[in-house]
Protein backbone atom coordinates (compact mmCIF):
# COMPACT_ATOMS: atom_id res chain seq x y z
CA UNK A 1 0.00 0.00 0.00
CA UNK A 2 1.53 3.15 -0.41
CA UNK A 3 0.18 6.79 -0.78
CA UNK A 4 -0.01 9.44 -3.40
CA UNK A 5 -0.21 13.02 -3.88
CA UNK A 6 -1.35 14.09 -6.54
CA UNK A 7 -1.78 18.21 -8.03
CA UNK A 8 -3.78 18.23 -10.86
CA UNK A 9 -3.02 19.87 -13.91
CA UNK A 10 -4.68 19.65 -17.55
CA UNK A 11 -1.47 21.53 -18.66
CA UNK A 12 2.10 20.18 -18.26
CA UNK A 13 5.28 21.67 -18.71
CA UNK A 14 8.18 19.72 -17.94
CA UNK A 15 8.94 22.45 -15.93
CA UNK A 16 7.37 24.72 -13.71
CA UNK A 17 8.23 27.77 -12.11
CA UNK A 18 6.93 27.17 -7.84
CA UNK A 19 6.59 24.27 -6.47
CA UNK A 20 3.07 23.12 -5.47
CA UNK A 21 4.32 23.38 -1.43
CA UNK A 22 1.34 21.61 -0.38
CA UNK A 23 2.57 18.43 -1.87
CA UNK A 24 5.69 18.60 0.24
CA UNK A 25 3.82 19.91 3.36
CA UNK A 26 1.55 16.77 3.65
CA UNK A 27 4.35 14.67 2.34
CA UNK A 28 6.02 15.83 5.87
CA UNK A 29 2.76 14.79 7.50
CA UNK A 30 2.55 11.54 6.41
CA UNK A 31 3.59 8.61 9.23
CA UNK A 32 6.82 7.21 8.19
CA UNK A 33 4.92 3.72 8.12
CA UNK A 34 3.48 4.45 5.56
CA UNK A 35 6.57 5.51 3.88
CA UNK A 36 7.63 7.95 1.39
CA UNK A 37 4.50 9.20 0.10
CA UNK A 38 4.80 9.12 -4.55
CA UNK A 39 4.28 13.30 -5.30
CA UNK A 40 2.73 13.65 -8.72
CA UNK A 41 3.01 17.42 -9.69
CA UNK A 42 0.99 16.85 -13.56
CA UNK A 43 1.97 20.80 -13.94
CA UNK A 44 5.41 19.15 -14.92
CA UNK A 45 4.10 15.65 -16.20
CA UNK A 46 0.73 13.77 -15.96
CA UNK A 47 -0.12 11.39 -13.40
CA UNK A 48 0.59 7.38 -14.65
CA UNK A 49 -2.41 5.98 -13.56
CA UNK A 50 -0.73 2.57 -13.89
CA UNK A 51 1.32 3.30 -10.88
CA UNK A 52 -1.75 3.51 -9.16
CA UNK A 53 -2.59 0.02 -7.16
CA UNK A 54 -5.61 -1.34 -5.18
CA UNK A 55 -5.45 -0.32 -1.11
CA UNK A 56 -3.08 2.25 -2.07
CA UNK A 57 -4.47 5.71 -0.54
CA UNK A 58 -4.63 8.74 -3.30
CA UNK A 59 -4.60 12.54 -1.87
CA UNK A 60 -5.58 14.89 -4.65
CA UNK A 61 -5.78 18.56 -3.68
CA UNK A 62 -7.89 21.09 -5.43
CA UNK A 63 -8.62 24.47 -6.01
CA UNK A 64 -11.68 25.78 -8.53
CA UNK A 65 -9.59 25.64 -11.91
CA UNK A 66 -8.04 22.29 -11.90
CA UNK A 67 -11.19 20.53 -9.68
CA UNK A 68 -12.34 19.21 -13.01
CA UNK A 69 -8.68 17.59 -13.50
CA UNK A 70 -8.73 16.58 -10.08
CA UNK A 71 -12.22 14.06 -10.44
CA UNK A 72 -10.95 12.89 -13.44
CA UNK A 73 -8.12 11.67 -11.44
CA UNK A 74 -10.13 10.52 -8.55
CA UNK A 75 -12.73 8.56 -10.42
CA UNK A 76 -9.61 6.53 -12.05
CA UNK A 77 -8.13 6.24 -8.72
CA UNK A 78 -10.96 4.59 -7.40
CA UNK A 79 -11.82 2.38 -10.84
CA UNK A 80 -7.80 1.04 -9.45
CA UNK A 81 -9.28 0.23 -5.74
CA UNK A 82 -7.52 2.92 -4.42
CA UNK A 83 -8.89 4.67 -1.32
CA UNK A 84 -9.23 8.81 -2.72
CA UNK A 85 -9.22 11.79 -0.45
CA UNK A 86 -9.65 15.02 -1.75
CA UNK A 87 -8.49 18.25 0.28
CA UNK A 88 -8.09 21.83 -0.82
CA UNK A 89 -9.93 24.74 -0.87
CA UNK A 90 -12.31 23.94 -3.88
CA UNK A 91 -13.23 20.50 -1.90
CA UNK A 92 -13.68 22.22 1.62
CA UNK A 93 -16.12 24.78 0.08
CA UNK A 94 -17.86 21.85 -2.18
CA UNK A 95 -17.30 18.35 -0.67
CA UNK A 96 -19.97 16.79 -1.62
CA UNK A 97 -19.04 17.39 -5.20
CA UNK A 98 -15.52 15.45 -4.91
CA UNK A 99 -17.66 12.48 -3.27
CA UNK A 100 -20.58 12.34 -6.25
CA UNK A 101 -17.81 13.32 -8.66
CA UNK A 102 -14.22 12.76 -7.54
CA UNK A 103 -15.04 9.26 -6.55
CA UNK A 104 -13.55 10.50 -2.71
CA UNK A 105 -13.89 8.06 -0.19
CA UNK A 106 -13.25 10.89 2.05
CA UNK A 107 -12.50 14.87 1.68
CA UNK A 108 -10.55 17.51 4.23
CA UNK A 109 -12.12 20.73 4.73
CA UNK A 110 -9.55 23.13 5.91
CA UNK A 111 -5.99 22.99 6.89
CA UNK A 112 -4.36 19.43 6.47
CA UNK A 113 -1.49 19.57 8.14
CA UNK A 114 -2.08 17.66 11.25
CA UNK A 115 -5.71 15.62 10.22
CA UNK A 116 -3.80 13.95 7.45
CA UNK A 117 -2.03 11.33 9.93
CA UNK A 118 -5.61 10.26 10.69
CA UNK A 119 -6.95 10.60 7.71
CA UNK A 120 -4.23 8.06 6.40
CA UNK A 121 -4.90 5.73 9.89
CA UNK A 122 -8.54 5.54 8.52
CA UNK A 123 -8.10 4.61 5.07
CA UNK A 124 -5.69 1.98 6.41
CA UNK A 125 -8.11 0.18 8.70
CA UNK A 126 -10.83 0.73 5.78
CA UNK A 127 -13.12 2.81 7.68
CA UNK A 128 -12.39 6.42 6.23
CA UNK A 129 -14.62 8.93 7.53
CA UNK A 130 -17.18 11.16 4.72
CA UNK A 131 -15.82 14.56 6.09
CA UNK A 132 -12.20 15.29 8.53
CA UNK A 133 -12.64 18.84 10.08
CA UNK A 134 -9.03 20.15 9.34
CA UNK A 135 -9.83 23.76 10.89
CA UNK A 136 -7.34 26.78 10.96
CA UNK A 137 -4.83 25.35 12.74
CA UNK A 138 -2.00 27.26 14.84
CA UNK A 139 1.37 28.60 12.79
CA UNK A 140 3.22 26.63 15.26
CA UNK A 141 1.05 23.91 14.09
CA UNK A 142 2.49 24.09 10.54
CA UNK A 143 4.24 21.56 9.32
CA UNK A 144 7.87 22.01 7.45
CA UNK A 145 7.64 20.58 4.35
CA UNK A 146 9.83 18.06 2.86
CA UNK A 147 12.29 19.76 0.47
CA UNK A 148 14.30 16.61 0.49
CA UNK A 149 12.00 15.11 -1.76
CA UNK A 150 11.57 17.69 -4.40
CA UNK A 151 13.22 17.62 -8.13
CA UNK A 152 15.24 20.53 -7.83
CA UNK A 153 16.01 20.17 -11.80
CA UNK A 154 12.09 20.63 -12.42
CA UNK A 155 11.76 24.07 -10.63
CA UNK A 156 12.50 27.31 -10.89
CA UNK A 157 11.35 28.87 -7.44
CA UNK A 158 11.02 26.75 -4.34
CA UNK A 159 8.01 27.99 -1.94
CA UNK A 160 7.74 28.59 1.73
CA UNK A 161 4.82 30.53 3.64
CA UNK A 162 5.33 32.47 6.69
CA UNK A 163 1.90 33.76 6.97
CA UNK A 164 -2.09 32.50 6.63
CA UNK A 165 -4.65 34.30 6.47
CA UNK A 166 -5.26 38.65 5.64
CA UNK A 167 -7.00 41.18 7.91
CA UNK A 168 -8.91 42.57 4.42
CA UNK A 169 -12.37 41.68 2.96
CA UNK A 170 -11.74 41.78 -1.05
CA UNK A 171 -15.21 40.83 -2.47
CA UNK A 172 -13.16 39.08 -4.84
CA UNK A 173 -10.98 37.15 -2.91
CA UNK A 174 -11.82 33.81 -0.30
CA UNK A 175 -8.64 33.95 1.37
CA UNK A 176 -10.02 36.02 4.53
CA UNK A 177 -13.38 33.83 4.36
CA UNK A 178 -11.49 30.25 4.07
CA UNK A 179 -7.87 30.99 5.59
CA UNK A 180 -9.24 33.56 8.23
CA UNK A 181 -8.84 37.67 8.89
CA UNK A 182 -6.19 36.82 11.98
CA UNK A 183 -2.85 36.50 10.51
CA UNK A 184 -0.91 33.05 11.67
CA UNK A 185 2.65 34.06 11.60
CA UNK A 186 4.83 31.40 11.15
CA UNK A 187 8.68 32.30 13.97
CA UNK A 188 11.30 32.88 11.85
CA UNK A 189 13.06 30.21 13.19
CA UNK A 190 10.80 27.33 11.10
CA UNK A 191 10.69 30.04 8.03
CA UNK A 192 14.81 30.33 7.91
CA UNK A 193 15.44 26.85 8.59
CA UNK A 194 13.24 25.48 5.82
CA UNK A 195 14.86 28.43 3.75
CA UNK A 196 18.61 27.08 4.45
CA UNK A 197 17.74 23.44 3.59
CA UNK A 198 16.35 24.99 0.35
CA UNK A 199 19.42 27.19 -0.93
CA UNK A 200 21.63 24.32 0.50
CA UNK A 201 19.86 22.04 -1.96
CA UNK A 202 20.60 25.04 -4.97
CA UNK A 203 17.51 26.88 -4.76
CA UNK A 204 18.22 30.39 -4.90
CA UNK A 205 15.32 31.81 -5.74
CA UNK A 206 12.07 31.46 -3.14
CA UNK A 207 8.82 32.77 -3.10
CA UNK A 208 6.99 33.72 0.24
CA UNK A 209 3.72 32.14 -0.96
CA UNK A 210 1.73 34.30 1.74
CA UNK A 211 -1.56 35.28 1.39
CA UNK A 212 -0.22 38.92 2.44
CA UNK A 213 3.36 39.41 3.50
CA UNK A 214 2.09 42.99 5.11
CA UNK A 215 -0.38 41.99 7.45
CA UNK A 216 -0.54 45.09 9.95
CA UNK A 217 -0.29 48.61 8.18
CA UNK A 218 0.41 52.11 9.65
CA UNK A 219 -3.28 52.93 9.62
CA UNK A 220 -3.80 49.90 11.47
CA UNK A 221 -1.26 50.89 14.73
CA UNK A 222 -2.93 54.22 14.32
CA UNK A 223 -6.20 53.35 14.76
CA UNK A 224 -5.34 50.89 17.46
CA UNK A 225 -3.55 54.08 18.93
CA UNK A 226 -7.03 56.61 18.56
CA UNK A 227 -9.12 53.76 20.33
CA UNK A 228 -6.95 53.54 23.06
CA UNK A 229 -6.83 49.82 22.77
CA UNK A 230 -3.84 48.74 24.27
CA UNK A 231 -4.22 45.44 23.60
CA UNK A 232 -4.59 45.16 20.10
CA UNK A 233 -2.26 47.72 20.12
CA UNK A 234 0.71 45.67 21.40
CA UNK A 235 -0.85 42.13 19.27
CA UNK A 236 0.05 44.50 16.52
CA UNK A 237 3.18 45.32 17.32
CA UNK A 238 4.45 41.89 18.30
CA UNK A 239 3.09 40.63 14.48
CA UNK A 240 5.26 43.73 12.99
CA UNK A 241 8.26 42.99 14.93
CA UNK A 242 8.45 39.26 13.96
CA UNK A 243 7.73 40.69 10.17
CA UNK A 244 11.39 43.00 10.87
CA UNK A 245 12.65 39.70 12.66
CA UNK A 246 12.09 37.45 9.55
CA UNK A 247 13.59 40.22 7.62
CA UNK A 248 16.68 40.73 9.64
CA UNK A 249 17.16 37.38 9.43
CA UNK A 250 16.77 37.05 5.64
CA UNK A 251 19.24 39.81 5.06
CA UNK A 252 21.91 37.25 6.29
CA UNK A 253 21.43 34.53 3.93
CA UNK A 254 23.81 34.58 0.91
CA UNK A 255 23.39 37.63 -1.52
CA UNK A 256 22.79 35.23 -4.30
CA UNK A 257 19.27 34.62 -2.86
CA UNK A 258 16.08 36.03 -3.58
CA UNK A 259 12.44 36.30 -2.59
CA UNK A 260 9.38 37.21 -4.47
CA UNK A 261 5.95 38.00 -2.56
CA UNK A 262 2.30 39.45 -2.24
CA UNK A 263 1.39 42.59 -0.15
CA UNK A 264 -1.03 44.90 -0.29
CA UNK A 265 -0.80 48.33 -2.19
CA UNK A 266 -0.28 50.08 2.24
CA UNK A 267 3.25 49.14 2.39
CA UNK A 268 3.86 51.72 -0.05
CA UNK A 269 3.42 54.26 3.10
CA UNK A 270 5.76 51.72 5.24
CA UNK A 271 8.72 53.17 4.03
CA UNK A 272 10.99 51.24 6.98
CA UNK A 273 9.19 47.85 5.49
CA UNK A 274 10.08 48.80 2.10
CA UNK A 275 13.57 49.14 3.26
CA UNK A 276 14.07 46.04 5.48
CA UNK A 277 12.58 44.48 2.41
CA UNK A 278 15.15 45.44 0.29
CA UNK A 279 17.83 44.25 2.68
CA UNK A 280 16.20 41.02 2.83
CA UNK A 281 16.49 40.71 -0.70
CA UNK A 282 12.88 40.24 -0.92
CA UNK A 283 12.92 42.16 -4.44
CA UNK A 284 9.63 41.64 -6.03
CA UNK A 285 6.35 41.98 -4.68
CA UNK A 286 2.56 41.21 -6.32
CA UNK A 287 0.59 43.94 -5.52
CA UNK A 288 -2.94 43.37 -6.29
CA UNK A 289 -3.79 47.02 -7.68
CA UNK A 290 -6.93 45.79 -9.06
CA UNK A 291 -8.18 49.10 -10.84
CA UNK A 292 -6.69 52.33 -12.16
CA UNK A 293 -10.26 54.12 -11.44
CA UNK A 294 -11.50 55.27 -7.83
CA UNK A 295 -15.13 53.18 -9.04
CA UNK A 296 -13.54 50.21 -10.01
CA UNK A 297 -12.07 50.33 -6.45
CA UNK A 298 -15.49 50.54 -4.90
CA UNK A 299 -16.76 47.79 -7.43
CA UNK A 300 -14.45 45.36 -5.64
CA UNK A 301 -14.44 46.90 -1.68
CA UNK A 302 -10.87 47.53 -2.43
CA UNK A 303 -11.05 51.63 -1.74
CA UNK A 304 -7.94 51.38 0.40
CA UNK A 305 -6.11 51.38 -3.08
CA UNK A 306 -5.34 54.54 -4.67
CA UNK A 307 -5.77 55.47 -8.28
CA UNK A 308 -4.58 57.86 -10.88
CA UNK A 309 -1.38 59.58 -10.24
CA UNK A 310 -1.88 58.65 -6.57
CA UNK A 311 -1.63 55.06 -7.50
CA UNK A 312 1.28 55.42 -10.39
CA UNK A 313 3.15 57.41 -7.16
CA UNK A 314 2.78 54.56 -4.97
CA UNK A 315 4.07 52.04 -7.18
CA UNK A 316 7.07 53.88 -8.19
CA UNK A 317 7.63 54.64 -4.01
CA UNK A 318 7.88 50.51 -4.16
CA UNK A 319 10.70 50.88 -7.20
CA UNK A 320 12.58 53.59 -5.50
CA UNK A 321 12.75 51.29 -2.27
CA UNK A 322 14.18 47.97 -3.99
CA UNK A 323 11.02 46.45 -4.29
CA UNK A 324 9.92 45.26 -8.34
CA UNK A 325 6.42 45.11 -8.67
CA UNK A 326 4.08 42.31 -9.88
CA UNK A 327 1.05 44.54 -10.47
CA UNK A 328 -2.35 42.29 -10.66
CA UNK A 329 -5.53 44.01 -12.68
CA UNK A 330 -9.26 43.41 -12.79
CA UNK A 331 -10.84 44.06 -15.81
CA UNK A 332 -14.71 43.64 -16.72
CA UNK A 333 -15.22 45.76 -13.66
CA UNK A 334 -19.49 47.26 -13.89
CA UNK A 335 -17.61 50.66 -14.10
CA UNK A 336 -15.06 49.54 -16.71
CA UNK A 337 -15.24 51.25 -20.38
CA UNK A 338 -13.20 50.53 -23.17
CA UNK A 339 -10.58 53.59 -22.90
CA UNK A 340 -9.93 51.57 -19.16
CA UNK A 341 -7.97 49.17 -21.25
CA UNK A 342 -5.76 51.70 -22.45
CA UNK A 343 -4.99 53.95 -19.62
CA UNK A 344 -4.70 50.63 -17.72
CA UNK A 345 -2.06 49.86 -19.96
CA UNK A 346 -0.80 53.54 -19.48
CA UNK A 347 -0.25 53.24 -15.68
CA UNK A 348 1.09 49.74 -15.75
CA UNK A 349 4.11 51.49 -18.27
CA UNK A 350 4.25 54.67 -15.75
CA UNK A 351 4.49 53.01 -12.88
CA UNK A 352 7.38 50.94 -13.96
CA UNK A 353 5.91 47.76 -12.97
CA UNK A 354 8.27 44.59 -13.47
CA UNK A 355 5.65 42.16 -14.47
CA UNK A 356 1.75 42.80 -14.90
CA UNK A 357 -0.89 40.82 -15.02
CA UNK A 358 -4.42 41.33 -15.95
CA UNK A 359 -7.19 38.81 -15.45
CA UNK A 360 -10.80 39.08 -16.26
CA UNK A 361 -13.54 39.83 -13.22
CA UNK A 362 -14.43 36.13 -12.81
CA UNK A 363 -16.75 34.90 -9.28
CA UNK A 364 -14.79 32.78 -7.17
CA UNK A 365 -16.63 30.27 -5.01
CA UNK A 366 -16.20 31.00 -1.14
CA UNK A 367 -16.18 34.66 -2.37
CA UNK A 368 -18.52 37.87 -1.65
CA UNK A 369 -19.03 38.22 -5.38
CA UNK A 370 -19.82 34.39 -5.88
CA UNK A 371 -22.25 34.49 -3.51
CA UNK A 372 -23.94 37.73 -5.14
CA UNK A 373 -24.01 36.29 -8.43
CA UNK A 374 -25.07 33.02 -7.92
CA UNK A 375 -28.23 35.30 -6.15
CA UNK A 376 -28.49 36.52 -9.78
CA UNK A 377 -29.18 33.33 -11.13
CA UNK A 378 -31.10 31.81 -8.76
CA UNK A 379 -34.51 32.84 -10.55
CA UNK A 380 -33.34 31.79 -14.30
CA UNK A 381 -30.34 29.84 -14.56
CA UNK A 382 -27.86 29.82 -17.38
CA UNK A 383 -27.07 26.76 -18.58
CA UNK A 384 -23.58 25.65 -21.03
CA UNK A 385 -23.68 22.07 -21.59
CA UNK A 386 -26.26 21.17 -19.37
CA UNK A 387 -24.54 22.28 -16.44
CA UNK A 388 -25.35 25.77 -14.48
CA UNK A 389 -23.04 28.31 -15.03
CA UNK A 390 -22.71 28.81 -11.17
CA UNK A 391 -20.57 25.01 -11.51
CA UNK A 392 -18.89 26.50 -14.29
CA UNK A 393 -15.10 24.25 -13.26
CA UNK A 394 -17.24 21.50 -14.42
CA UNK A 395 -18.48 22.74 -17.75
CA UNK A 396 -15.72 21.17 -20.21
CA UNK A 397 -12.76 23.69 -20.24
CA UNK A 398 -13.80 23.95 -24.43
CA UNK A 399 -17.20 25.57 -23.80
CA UNK A 400 -16.47 27.41 -20.92
CA UNK A 401 -17.35 31.05 -20.79
CA UNK A 402 -14.88 33.01 -20.45
CA UNK A 403 -16.61 35.86 -18.47
CA UNK A 404 -19.46 35.39 -16.43
CA UNK A 405 -20.89 39.01 -15.09
CA UNK A 406 -23.24 40.69 -17.87
CA UNK A 407 -21.13 44.08 -18.36
CA UNK A 408 -23.48 47.04 -18.47
CA UNK A 409 -21.92 48.44 -21.45
CA UNK A 410 -19.67 45.56 -23.19
CA UNK A 411 -19.85 42.04 -24.57
CA UNK A 412 -17.58 39.36 -23.28
CA UNK A 413 -15.93 39.49 -26.52
CA UNK A 414 -15.10 43.22 -26.21
CA UNK A 415 -13.66 42.17 -22.96
CA UNK A 416 -11.76 39.08 -23.62
CA UNK A 417 -9.91 41.04 -26.68
CA UNK A 418 -9.32 43.81 -25.04
CA UNK A 419 -7.32 41.74 -21.86
CA UNK A 420 -5.54 39.92 -24.60
CA UNK A 421 -4.53 42.98 -26.04
CA UNK A 422 -3.08 44.64 -23.24
CA UNK A 423 -1.15 41.29 -22.33
CA UNK A 424 0.08 41.70 -25.84
CA UNK A 425 1.27 45.23 -25.57
CA UNK A 426 2.98 44.70 -22.23
CA UNK A 427 4.53 41.76 -23.06
CA UNK A 428 5.67 42.80 -26.29
CA UNK A 429 9.70 41.70 -27.08
CA UNK A 430 10.31 45.56 -27.16
CA UNK A 431 8.92 46.37 -23.75
CA UNK A 432 10.12 43.42 -21.90
CA UNK A 433 13.40 44.56 -23.18
CA UNK A 434 13.08 48.29 -22.44
CA UNK A 435 11.59 47.44 -18.90
CA UNK A 436 14.74 45.43 -18.13
CA UNK A 437 16.65 48.26 -18.64
CA UNK A 438 17.11 48.32 -14.54
CA UNK A 439 19.36 45.23 -14.87
CA UNK A 440 22.59 45.57 -14.66
CA UNK A 441 24.45 41.85 -15.85
CA UNK A 442 23.65 40.31 -19.55
CA UNK A 443 22.62 37.28 -17.80
CA UNK A 444 20.29 38.67 -15.41
CA UNK A 445 18.85 40.81 -18.32
CA UNK A 446 18.25 37.66 -20.50
CA UNK A 447 16.26 36.08 -17.40
CA UNK A 448 14.13 38.69 -16.83
CA UNK A 449 13.08 38.55 -20.66
CA UNK A 450 12.94 35.07 -20.80
CA UNK A 451 10.79 35.26 -17.45
CA UNK A 452 8.44 37.58 -18.66
CA UNK A 453 7.78 35.17 -21.62
CA UNK A 454 7.01 32.12 -19.93
CA UNK A 455 4.89 33.70 -17.87
CA UNK A 456 3.21 35.66 -20.63
CA UNK A 457 2.28 31.72 -22.39
CA UNK A 458 1.68 30.30 -19.00
CA UNK A 459 -0.80 32.62 -17.47
CA UNK A 460 -2.32 35.06 -20.49
CA UNK A 461 -2.79 32.27 -23.24
CA UNK A 462 -3.73 29.32 -21.44
CA UNK A 463 -6.52 31.15 -19.43
CA UNK A 464 -8.19 33.88 -21.70
CA UNK A 465 -7.01 32.38 -25.32
CA UNK A 466 -11.04 30.80 -26.35
CA UNK A 467 -9.26 28.41 -29.13
CA UNK A 468 -7.59 25.36 -28.10
CA UNK A 469 -4.53 25.90 -30.67
CA UNK A 470 -3.52 28.94 -28.93
CA UNK A 471 -3.75 27.15 -25.54
CA UNK A 472 -1.86 24.29 -27.07
CA UNK A 473 0.61 26.91 -28.96
CA UNK A 474 1.16 28.54 -25.88
CA UNK A 475 1.88 25.05 -23.52
CA UNK A 476 4.44 24.22 -26.23
CA UNK A 477 6.07 27.42 -26.31
CA UNK A 478 6.43 27.63 -22.80
CA UNK A 479 7.76 24.27 -22.00
CA UNK A 480 10.02 25.09 -24.93
CA UNK A 481 11.20 28.10 -22.74
CA UNK A 482 10.68 26.52 -19.00
CA UNK A 483 14.08 24.52 -19.72
CA UNK A 484 16.83 27.22 -20.05
CA UNK A 485 14.89 29.55 -17.56
CA UNK A 486 14.63 26.72 -15.21
CA UNK A 487 18.76 27.01 -15.71
CA UNK A 488 18.99 30.48 -15.57
CA UNK A 489 17.38 30.16 -11.85
CA UNK A 490 19.18 27.78 -10.34
CA UNK A 491 22.38 27.90 -7.94
CA UNK A 492 25.02 25.71 -6.95
CA UNK A 493 24.53 23.90 -4.21
CA UNK A 494 25.48 24.89 -0.49
CA UNK A 495 25.13 22.06 1.28
CA UNK A 496 27.14 23.25 4.36
CA UNK A 497 25.17 26.38 4.50
CA UNK A 498 24.66 27.36 8.64
CA UNK A 499 21.19 28.86 9.99
CA UNK A 500 21.74 32.56 10.63
CA UNK A 501 20.93 33.63 14.36
CA UNK A 502 18.23 36.11 15.35
CA UNK A 503 20.40 38.98 16.13
CA UNK A 504 18.40 41.84 14.83
CA UNK A 505 16.05 43.64 17.28
CA UNK A 506 14.33 46.68 15.29
CA UNK A 507 12.78 49.69 17.36
CA UNK A 508 9.17 47.85 17.29
CA UNK A 509 11.13 45.10 19.24
CA UNK A 510 12.37 47.49 21.43
CA UNK A 511 9.17 48.97 22.26
CA UNK A 512 7.59 45.82 23.28
CA UNK A 513 10.60 45.12 25.56
CA UNK A 514 10.36 48.10 27.17
CA UNK A 515 6.74 47.41 27.65
CA UNK A 516 7.90 44.33 29.70
CA UNK A 517 5.63 42.18 26.68
S1 LIG B 1 -7.01 40.16 -2.34
FE1 LIG B 1 -5.18 40.26 -1.08
S2 LIG B 1 -5.62 41.96 0.34
FE2 LIG B 1 -7.60 41.35 -0.52
S3 LIG B 1 -8.40 39.83 0.98
FE3 LIG B 1 -7.32 38.68 -0.65
S4 LIG B 1 -5.26 38.38 0.18
FE4 LIG B 1 -6.21 40.02 1.36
Amino acid sequence: MRVHLINPSEVSFGTAVITPRWLYVLAAATPESFGTPVLVDETLAAVDADSIHPGDIVGISIHTANALRGYEIGKLARDRGAFVVFGGIHATLYPNEAQELGGAHAVVKGDGDTVWAKVLSDCSRQTPQPVYEGGRIEASEFLRARWDLVPRKSYMWASVQTVRGCPKHCSFCSVWRTDGQRPRQRTSDVVIEEIVQLRRLGFRFIALADDNFYPVTLTDLRLAEQQHNAQRLNELKAIRAERFELMARLAQLPPDMIFFTQITMEAAEDTDFLDAMKAANIKGALVGVESVTPEGLKDVYKAFNAAGDALVERLKTFRRHGVYVLGSFIFGLPSDRPETFDTTASVAAQAELAFAQFVMLTPYPGTVDFMRWEKTMEASPIKVAGIPITRRWLIPRALRPKLYWPHPTMSAEEIRGRTQSVWDTFYGLRSIWMRSGFIKSLRARLAFVLISKIYRQMYADTGIATDSARVSRSARWARWLARPCQRLFAARPMPDLKVPVAKHINRYSVELLQAGK
